[in-house]
Formats: C-alpha cells, sequence, structure tokens
C-alpha cells in the first residue's frame, strides 16, 4: 500500500498532493458534462469515428472534435488511424469503470 514519496509538499502520509488532487479534479470535471458521459458510454461499448459519434449521440461533428479533444488531453480517449479515418477509444479502465458504475448508480432503484 505504501509507496515512496519525495514530494516535499507532501505534508503528511495520508494527505493527498496538489497534483494528485488537480487530476482527480479535473477528471470528475471531465465526467461532469453530458456530452462527455454520452460520448464516453459510446466508447466503452465500440471504438468510434467522430462520424459516428455524431450520428449515434445526434451530436455535430465539430462539438464531438471538441469534446473528443477535451478527453483525449486528460489521456480519456485515443485514437488509431485506418486509411482516411480515425477511430477513439477509451483509454483509461479507471475511469471508463467509474463512468459506469455511476451510471449503474443512477439506474438502481
Ligand atoms: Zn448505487
Amino acid at each position: 500500500m505504501m509507496e515512496e514519496n519525495e514530494d516535499m509538499n507532501h505534508d503528511t502520509e495520508n494527505d493527498l498532493d496538489e497534483e494528485t488532487l488537480f487530476v482527480v479534479s479535473q477528471t470528475f470535471k471531465a465526467l461532469g458534462d453530458p456530452t462527455r458521459i454520452r460520448i464516453l458510454h459510446l466508447l466503452y461499448q465500440q471504438e468510434c469515428s467522430v462520424n459516428k459519434i455524431a450520428e449515434a449521440l445526434n451530436l455535430s461533428q465539430s462539438s464531438v472534435s471538441h469534446q473528443l479533444r477535451f478527453l483525449k488531453n486528460l489521456r480519456l480517449v485515443k485514437n488509431r488511424r485506418a486509411g482516411t479515418t480515425i477511430y477513439y477509444s477509451h483509454d483509461d479502465e479507471h475511469v471508463i469503470q467509474i463512468l459506469e458504475q455511476t451510471i449503474a448508480h443512477a439506474l438502481h432503484t
């Protein structure tokens, strides 16, 4: 459980350092947007092109591209090129599990 930590900003062993807090906050911010939730949930199920995402979710391509850039900056999605098409998929098992758990939470009675 205990990891070596040389961070001088680390006050106590139980507290979180600033960088960790920043990443956690950014992650919940990323998940705090209905459009990004829809995109990530779709990418949980299948790899998709921008076109496919736009069609499946009835969004404009520019809106999808904008959100994918945001998610890619946080390394929550990745892409690969196949010919002229770029395919997106989710890139973090932790975050996708948080999302799917939260969806399950919203759906249970
Ligand atoms: Zn629950």
